[in-house]
């Protein structure tokens, strides 16, 4: 049993649908969370899925990945070294609106007589959809359709089309679009340190702004970050019925207004093109000149163009990235469907938040709202960075090099805090530490190992030796430096290397002493360094003069890294016979669960971090993430004892907990957790576990559905470079089936009840293991099946029928 009493996802109040999230009726009090749930983006633009009118309106929102604002964090005790700007992403320029008048009378939802109602993410055709007819006062019926998409293939691109048909009369029709910036934004409750900072007064300074025909630009600018966004809208009308325009704009502002006599049944169709660019050096007319550009190639490519290369695009992505699954609805309590549709749900907002991410990162929240303004952290590269290198490494390399890139700056927020090589920042956005709290910021120096596994995971899974050769080498080297002069060797543990004053991945035990998990991740990534240093002195001299030239590298110092990973210090407690989380977790006090009621969760809302400090209670996957991440280290019955430990003590207070938790549970043999695990995290935000998806989608924990079904049902390790897969479906799992791309190849995985069948459906040949045996598939014998060995829920193991 899950101890914790919030951990019953509400069945999610969707219907059943493989392809699309549908609502069939308005719900004003989902308002806010549908604005989170629809929202569209490719990782470069991000819209929260208001509706069309512009209203009602929970928390409106256009976000720009980078684009940000900057203030000073005052501290009222200031320290040394702790970070001194902030920065939250800015709520861009709106072009979303399209308002509709008919006989004067506004459509504006909460108060208009709706017949029929339907709005649905397409996760298809990557579009957001909505069908509506509407009765006026004067008993006229108006059908209503709208789409709206943001381009995967055009990044600066997004583009709605808002069709109107009277039905049964005529009557004026008046479609106002319009183009805001600084809306203000919504006045807030809560006290929640997850939300993002409040500007108060405007945060976008005009540069330019002018209409022409049915066409609006605006320039803005951010003062303290200095970065410029320019905005555009244009509009092409289709109908045979008469109509006239105005267009009007000012400083924060555009409105383009179609007036029409609209006739019984002959469709009124607008579409309307919207084009950002941002830029920290372009002047303003050359930022304007980008988007009327951008602007021309769209108009003049029209509207079904860029729907069908979003149907293209999105029909290439789930080719490689989908996860089938069938499943018994007695035993998932919900329909097949239903399962399908959460799975696709998580995948497709991955996409939707890393797509078109260039130089840039994926926002814990993706760029679907504000909450932690906008940051990067290290859920990228451990929770979503897996799901990329296996489907789209492309992807995954772009946000590597994104953190080459800020590698200058980390290493000067190395020398500020009296450290040698490099240390990357807990959140950002332009490479600044931006972690006001550092007790569970800065002190996440695991950071700077999670970046590394990632690299590390990436040049194994394609085979690309050269950008890490070219450009991982360097993070390598400033990382392996930052740790070995960040730890050191203590004569009290008998002279092992040992890492004080951090804090691991579980926020609710902070700047402690030898956190397993970053004692063994920085293990890793000082082995990496070191192995990679040495490849690279053999294979490419040339390159490792220019890597020793460039950072000053002295062979001595990588012998230095070999040893203080072989002497790292790594605690187990003989008496519990587990790994000690750090050095004080098991001497504190456990937490008094029984007496914790479900509305104290989270408890970081509820009680002093003092409070929770000292205690034995964990808010995320910690040992337990690290026995999944380099589960080669742990021998099979530790994993199982540190399971059974510490999972009754993880709160899951985080939405990164339950997957992982989910996946160890699978590995372990408690099936019946595992799929427990599995129902939370999958339906973390479309059944609204949280009860905070308000704020934006839990894009780590979305990346960590993926891993529920690959790492833990299908059982997939990839520790050494060799994919091995030992899979274990929970009985309501009748089968899962996935892609895989690996060092360019191909594989299928079709796991069923009693066996597994690997194909290769391109590629020169792959070798892999299921459960201990060794398979070779080649383009000649590209597929195989094997028997499963079977987990019973109770965790006895049983062996599949022979094949
Ligand atoms: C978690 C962090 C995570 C951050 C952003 C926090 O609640 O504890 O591990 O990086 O959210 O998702």
């Amino acid at each position: 049993m899950i101890h914790r009493p919030r951990f019953h996802p509400p069945p999610h109040i969707y219907p059943p649908d493989e392809w699309s999230v549908v609502e069939k009726r308005f719900m004003p009090a989902l308002v806010e969370q549908g604005e989170t749930m629809f929202a569209l983006g490719n990782g470069y633009i991000g819209m929260r899925g208001c509706f069309e009118e512009g209203g009602p309106i929970g928390q409106n929102g256009t976000f720009v990945n980078g684009f940000y604002e900057s203030w000073p964090i005052l501290y009222p005790e200031q320290a040394y070294g702790l970070a001194t700007t902030g920065q939250t992403i800015v709520n861009a320029t709106d072009t979303k609106i399209i308002k509709l008048y008919v006989d004067d009378e506004p459509f504006w939802l909460p108060n208009v007589n709706v017949r029929s109602f339907d709005r649905r993410l397409n996760m298809k055709s990557g579009t957001l959809d909505r069908e509506i007819v509407w009765e006026t006062p004067a008993g006229k019926l108006v059908s209503i359709r709208s789409r709206r998409l943001v381009s995967f293939e055009h990044r600066h691109v997004a583009a709605m089309v808002y069709q109107v048909t009277l039905l049964n009369a005529t009557a004026p029709v008046v479609l106002s679009s319009e183009i805001i910036a600084n809306e203000p934004a919504p006045a807030r409750a809560t006290h929640d340190p997850r939300q993002a900072k409040v500007f108060t007064g405007k945060v976008l300074h005009h540069r330019q702004s002018y209409a022409k025909g049915q066409r609006i630009v605006l320039c803005h600018a951010t003062e303290k970050s200095r970065m410029i966004l320019s905005c555009a809208i244009d509009h092409v009308l289709e109908t045979s019925c008469q109509a006239s325009w105005q267009t009007h704009a000012t400083e924060d502002a555009g409105q383009v207004v179609a007036t029409i006599e609209a006739l019984p049944q002959v469709p009124i169709t607008l579409m309307k093109y919207m084009a950002y660019h941002t830029s920290r050096t372009a002047p303003p007319q050359e930022m304007c000149a980008r988007s009327e550009r951008t602007l021309d190639r769209a108009v003049a490519d029209g509207f079904s163009t860029l729907l069908s290369s979003q149907e293209r695009y999105m029909q290439d992505f789930w080719q490689r990235s989908d996860i089938q699954v069938m499943t018994d609805p007695e035993r998932v309590k919900a329909p097949a469907a239903a399962v399908q549709q959460a799975i696709r749900f998580n995948l497709f907002h991955i996409l939707q938040a890393s797509g078109r991410a260039e130089n840039s990162g994926v926002p814990a929240k993706g760029l679907t709202g504000q909450a932690y303004e906008g940051h990067y952290f290290w859920d990228t590269e451990i929770y979503v960075l897996p799901f990329l290198i296996y489907t789209a490494p492309r992807i995954a390399k772009n946000l590597l090099r994104f953190r080459h890139g800020l590698l200058d700056m980390a290493r000067e927020r190395a020398r500020q805090l009296n450290q040698r090589g490099a240390m990357y920042p807990w959140r950002t956005i332009n490479g600044e530490e931006a972690s006001a709290y550092y007790a569970a910021g800065t002190a996440q120096y695991h950071i700077n190992a999670d970046i590394m596994y990632g690299l590390k995971k990436y040049v194994q899974a394609t085979g690309d030796e050269e950008f890490l050769f070219e450009e991982g080498a360097e993070m390598l080297v400033e990382t392996a430096r930052l740790w070995h002069d960040l730890g050191f060797y203590s004569n009290r543990r008998e002279g092992r290397f040992c890492i004080h004053g951090v804090t691991g991945p579980d926020e609710y035990n902070a700047v402690v002493d030898n956190n397993a998990y970053t004692n063994l991740m920085a293990r890793e990534n000082l082995r990496y360094a070191a192995e990679t240093v040495e490849r690279m002195r053999e294979r490419r001299p040339d390159l490792f003069t220019a890597l020793a030239h460039k950072t000053g590298l002295d062979t001595s110092e990588v012998a230095e890294w070999k040893h203080a990973a072989d002497q790292m210090y790594l605690a187990h407690d003989h008496l519990l016979g587990i790994t000690p989380q750090d050095d004080q977790f098991l001497e504190l006090e456990v937490w008094d669960f029984a007496h914790t009621p479900p509305e104290k969760y989270p408890l970081l809302l509820y009680y002093h971090p003092l409070t929770i400090y000292r205690h034995q209670v964990i808010k995320q996957a910690d040992v337990v993430l690290a026995m999944l991440l380099l589960g080669h280290e742990f021998s099979a019955d530790l994993k199982k004892r540190n399971f059974e430990f510490y999972d009754p003590l993880t709160t899951g207070d985080s939405s990164l907990s339950p997957c992982i938790q989910s996946i160890m549970a699978a590995e372990v043999g408690d099936m019946a957790k595992a799929l427990e695990y599995a129902r939370v995290g999958t339906l973390m935000d479309l059944g609204d576990v949280a009860g905070n998806v308000k704020d934006g989608c839990h894009i780590a924990a979305m990346g960590g559905v993926w891993m529920i079904f690959v790492y833990g049902f299908a059982g997939m390790r990839d520790y050494t470079g060799q994919l091995s897969f030992r899979p274990a479906l929970p009985e309501a799992l009748e089968c899962l089936r996935f892609r895989l791309l690996f060092q360019g190849q191909v594989l299928r995985v079709s796991i069923d009840r009693d066996t597994t069948q690997y194909t290769l459906e391109s590629g020169d040949g792959l070798s892999l293991r299921h459960e201990s045996g060794e398979i070779r598939l080649s383009p000649d014998a590209p597929s195989v099946r094997r028997p499963n060995q079977t987990v019973s829920a109770s965790g006895e193991v049983k062996n599949g029928p022979a094949e």
